[in-house]
């Protein structure tokens, strides 16, 4: 592993450089995301009004949800730490016409500089290749308004999900590039929601994101066992 003081790790990084041309492509390495985006889409916009609200979007790769929360009428920021992602990202604006502002930072670093700013903090599918999530999190906590809402995403770490999420997805389906996900990286609801706690969120709900091979579809419904999503809130002042 090549991790740096800053909850960066290289290697993750550069996987995504690596096939960042492709991101929009719906039939590439990056099918997967674009066949839940519609599911989270919806799951955020029924459980927080994201019309002219300031949603910041960390770990945004090639901007699928972020787009997504522009055309719902969002003032969005888009960070990652891939320069790759961040020029497809940029570059597919002037396709699509919305306005997203893409910047190259960690949560951490622009905690920093905009802690409290924005209304709905989003981070689907990041956590899994930090070095400290915990820390992530805790950003993602800083980076909210009080009062504000914050979704998180990632996969679990127990036998089932390494057999869906790792051997299905990557080595039997084909579904995602061998050696995207790393299984000690994994993150376990229980974790998710302690960290949670301690930056002083409240977790309001966590869903179960589900995949059936055989009809090639995608649902939200309870069971955390593989991939799930979290709808957390930073209390009132
Ligand atoms: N959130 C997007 C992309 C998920 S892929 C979506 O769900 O559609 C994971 C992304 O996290 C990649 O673009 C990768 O470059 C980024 N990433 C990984 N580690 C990061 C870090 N420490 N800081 C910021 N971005 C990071």
């Amino acid at each position: 592993m090549t991790q740096t003081s800053d909850n960066i790790d290289n290697a993750e990084i550069a996987k995504f450089e690596e096939l960042a041309f492709r991101w929009w492509d719906p039939n590439s390495e990056f099918k997967p995301l674009h066949d839940i985006n519609p599911l989270r889409v919806d799951f955020m916009r029924q459980r927080a009004d994201i019309s002219g609200k300031s949603l910041l979007d960390v770990g945004c790769g090639g901007g699928l949800l972020a787009e997504s929360m522009a055309q719902l009428g969002a003032e969005v920021t888009g960070i990652d730490m891939g320069e790759a992602p961040l020029s497809v990202a940029k570059l597919h604006l002037k396709e699509s016409g919305h306005q997203v502002d893409y910047q190259r930072a960690t949560a951490e670093d622009f905690a920093a500089r905009h802690g409290g700013h924005y209304d709905i903090v989003t981070c689907l599918e990041m956590l899994e290749h930090v070095p400290n999530p915990a820390s992530t999190v805790r950003a993602c906590a800083e980076l909210v308004r009080p009062g504000g809402t914050l979704f998180f995403s990632t996969i679990n770490r127990n036998p089932k999900a390494w057999l869906f999420a790792i051997v299905g997805a990557e080595y039997v389906l084909n579904l995602l590039p061998k050696g995207t996900h790393d299984y000690s990286k994994l993150v376990k609801p229980s974790e998710l929601d302690s960290w949670s706690r301690e930056a002083g969120l409240s977790v309001r709900e966590m869903i179960g994101m589900h995949y059936n091979p055989i009809t090639k579809r995608y649902w939200l419904a309870p069971g955390l066992d593989v991939n799930y999503i979290v709808h957390a809130e930073k209390p009132d002042a």
